[in-house]
Formats: structure tokens, sequence, C-alpha cells
């Protein structure tokens, strides 16, 4: 009997018009070989690797033979990129399908770095080891510190070369999502400039994301409203970790609220608003506190895509969209805002927590302090850093956050408690991930290993993990991140 991994393919984007996407085949890899597999990941899909040996595994996940009941397909999708308009698709992507778990869950299952496509224009179509383990391990970081994300669930080197700057590994990574639909598969299928194929685009999203909409009165401006209030949250999320995207194109932005695309994404170090790490973002466009204006940005390209489905009196389908649009800033405030006092431990309200919260920031910046390492000590009972007791401005905040604690209702140790939970011990730090790519590079994955090991678990405080909790000595500071595409 052929043993059986569980794989359940229903795959309704492929029913779909033909507009939406192409058929074809991943291009076949010389030599895959297995690098990762999140069993973890697996398990909650429901899939049984262990039930073939790892070199089956790598045919499988790197598209050299896939799973019955796959039906391989690029989608078609268009996007703002840094503001300029461009159709896109996916150039190096192929969806095998949609995998329905065991507790009914539709998810999809794409290898990223699988080849040329229709959409591929001049790219290779192939994607390199280290950028592809860079994906792997800052997505599941993000699962891991409860933000919504796409997974990775393997990464397989293919045994040819690839050409960037220098000569690199190839790799495919697996990645599943709740779905690839984009803001900008939106642009694309409003550019069709056919309303038939709009409404079924944004019909299926509905069904698939967002059934509870159905039956509302205006359901295309209800899906724009769940979209912004999911945007809200997530980018609120990213803020609250210090995370940066680095490349919120369009393209880039889900329709699920998950974070996806990990391309020269970094987690900031000294708490700096102006914080930018890839190396193409050459505008600052996407540092750090520019996320909430460009997330607005996006949102309103979505909202223009939906225009001929919101009325059809074009002047009143543009006032809806306007009012739906403005909303968001307000929202994005208020996860922020509420994400910001569970982090220094506030279970009530007072008017001046703004304040208390933005003097503790504006110190942070001038004072070049690390903000997750600085978080994480306020989550101690007492302060035992000298420079931060002798420090009087700190000292002065620090006195007047004691007496708020002391204003509610809950014990010290309830707020503590609360603290910890959101403020992280670990993040991915920017050199060691950039150590785990050198190590990897070299065919050594034992740091790959470890790191993962510390990230899958970042509210914890772990003396075997305390390597991870600390910034980088200025000597090994990384500055800047590529895309690597
Ligand atoms: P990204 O910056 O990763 O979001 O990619 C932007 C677009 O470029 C997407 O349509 C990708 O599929 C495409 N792309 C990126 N790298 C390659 C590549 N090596 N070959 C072909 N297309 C690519
Ligand atoms: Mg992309």
């Amino acid at each position: 009997m052929k043993p059986t991994i569980g794989w359940q393919f229903d795959n309704s984007y492929a029913r779909l018009p033909q507009v939406f996407y192409a058929r074809l085949e991943p291009v076949p890899v010389d030599s895959p070989q297995l690098i990762i597999l999140n069993r973890t990941l697996a398990n909650e899909l429901g899939l049984h690797f262990e039930a073939i040996p790892d070199n089956d595994i790598a045919l499988m996940l790197s598209g050299n033979n896939l799973p019955e009941g796959a039906q391989p397909i690029a989608q078609a999708y268009a996007g703002h990129q840094f503001g300029q308009f461009t159709m896109l698709g996916d150039g190096r992507a192929i969806l095998i399908g949609e995998h329905i778990t065991p507790v009914g869950k539709r998810i999809d299952i794409q290898l990223k770095g699988s080849g040329q496509t229709p959409f591929s224009r001049r790219g290779d179509g192939r994607a390199a080891l280290g950028p592809m383990l860079r994906e792997y391990i800052i997505s599941e970081a993000m699962h891991a510190l409860g933000i919504p994300t796409t997974r990775s669930l393997a990464v397989t080197t293919t045994g040819e070369t690839i050409m960037r700057e220098t000569r690199l590994p190839g790799a495919i990574l697996t990645r599943t999502a709740t779905s690839h639909i984009r803001v900008g598969t939106f642009e694309y299928a409003a550019r069709l400039g056919q309303l038939e194929q709009l409404k079924m685009l944004a019909d299926y999203v509905i069904q698939r994301h967002y059934p509870e909409l159905v039956q509302s009165a205006r359901p295309y401006l209800a899906l724009l409203n769940q979209v912004i209030e999911r945007q809200a949250a997530l980018i609120a999320q990213w803020m609250l970790v210090g995370f940066i995207h680095g490349v919120m194109n369009t393209d880039n932005m889900a329709i699920s609220g998950e974070t996806i695309d990990y391309g020269p994404c970094a987690f900031m170090d000294d708490y700096d608003p102006a914080t930018v790490f890839s190396s193409i973002d050459h505008h600052a466009r996407y540092s750090y506190e520019n996320q909430p204006l460009a997330a607005h940005w996006n949102l309103a390209r979505f909202a223009e895509s939906l225009l001929p489905l919101l009325d059809s009196q074009q002047s009143e389908a543009v006032t809806l969209a306007e009012e739906a649009i403005h909303a968001f800033p307000e929202k994005f405030q208020a996860n922020w805002l509420k994400g910001m006092r569970q982090k220094l431990g506030l279970f009530n309200e007072e008017n001046q927590d703004i304040e208390l919260i933005t003097d503790l920031l504006s110190w942070m910046k001038v004072n070049r302090v690390d903000y997750t390492m600085f978080l994480r000590t306020l989550t101690q009972n007492h302060l035992t850093d000298a420079k931060l007791i002798q420090n009087s401005q700190f000292m002065s905040w620090y006195g007047r956050w004691q007496d708020r604690l002391g204003r509610q209702e809950q014990s010290k140790d309830n707020a503590l408690n609360l603290m910890k939970s959101y403020n992280p011990a670990i993040i991915p730090r920017n050199h060691r991930v950039e150590d785990v790519l050198v190590a990897a590079g070299n065919g050594d994955f034992f740091l790959l290993h470890q790191l993962l090991a510390a990230i899958s678990d970042p509210y914890t405080d772990n003396p075997a993990f305390s390597h991870y909790t600390t910034p980088a000595p200025d000597s090994e500071r990384i500055y800047q991140t590529f895309c690597g595409t």
C-alpha cells in the first residue's frame, strides 16, 4: 500500500475564471535535498511526512513530484511598488493547491522559488537559500509572537546554483497561508475592467475569509471595513514588537490580514522611529514610523479597486470608500494604544496614558535604548540596572509609572505578568539571523535549529537562551538587509 501523508486538496482558486492565474508545473530541479521541515506545523495541518523518507519529501516539496490532488497554478496580480503601478503575478512561486486540515481549515500550499512562470518578466524564477531561511525564521518567529502571518513548512535546496551578486545555492520554501490573495489581486481584477470578474473575486474572498459578511446589506463595503480592521490590528502588532516589513507594496499586503512576503524585513534594536533596514528602500517609504501611513495608502488602493462594487452611483461609492478609509488611523491608534497599555501592565484606561507612553518612547529614542530588551527589563519587580537607577530623567518617568500602576485595582504581580506576555524576551535579532545564514551557506544548520528553538517561546525567560536576548555589540550591528530576489 502507498504510504499516505494525508493531503486533502480542494482547489477552489483554480475554479475562478482563467484570467486570475496560469496553469503550469514547477520547473524540475537537479537534486533536491530537505534542509528543514516544520514538523509542528505539519502536525497541525494533519500531514504525516514521517510516512515517507526525507528524499521523497524533498522531491515533493521541491515540485519534482507533486502530491496527488495538487493542481499547480501561478496567480496573477498587480501591485503598487514604491508607489508605482505594475502588473505582476507569481514570478517565482506556484500555488500547488489548497489543503483542508483535519479541523476543516483551508490552507494554501505554495512553493516559492519554483522556477519561471508567465509572470516572471526577466527573473529566473528561483530563490536563494539565505532569503528562504530568513523567511522561514522570521515568519515562524512572528507566529510564536502571536502575530498573524503566513507560515513556513519546509525549505529544500535544489542542488542548483543561482546567479545574484555572487553564485548562491538555490532553494525552495514551502509556504502556507490562509490564502495568497493580496490587495494587488483586487487591483489586477479592477484593471481587467470587467465588473463580473471583480465581483467574482470579491464574492470568493467574502466566502473564503469573511463568510459572516454574506448576509450583510452592503457586503463589499463590509469587506472593505473588515480588511481595514484586520490591517489596523496587524500593523499595530508589528509596531508593538518593533518589526519592520521593509517592502509594504500593495502586492505584499494580504487580504486575510496575515503578514506576507518576508524580504529585507528585520526587528529594530535601538528605538528609533526612522529606522530602515531595506537596501532598496532609498526614500525610507517603509521605515518603522511610516508603516501605518503605508498601510493606510495601500488600503486606499484597495478601496479604489472596490469602487464599482460599492455603489452603482460613482459619487456615492467614493463617499463610502472615503469614509471607510478615513477610519484607519483611529483604528490603528486604538489597537496600538491598547497594546502599549498591555506592555506597560495597565489594565484600565486613563487619559494621561498616552503621555506616559510617548514620554517613555521619547526618552528611549534620545538615549538609544534597545526597544525589546528594555521593555522586558521593566517586567522585573525591581530595577537592578545601575545606569537606569542613576538616570534622573528615567527615574522621574519610572515614578510616574509606579504611581499609575498603584492607581489600578490589579496587583503589581498581575501587572508584571501581563507585561511578560506582551514584551518578548526573544526576537530573531538581525545579527543572530545573519550568523545562521552564514553557517547555513557552509552547510552547517546547528545555529538554525538553535535560533528556531529560541524564538518558538519568546515570552519565557530561559537561561539557556539568554544570549538571544541581548543586542549586537557595535561591531556586529547590521544596518542593511537585502531583498535577495
Ligand atoms: P517581492 O518583492 O518578493 O514581493 O516580488 C515582487 C515580484 O517580483 C513578484 O511578482 C515576484 O514573483 C517577482 N519576483 C521576485 N523575484 C523573482 C525572480 N527571481 N524571478 C522571477 N520573478 C521574481
Ligand atoms: Mg511579493
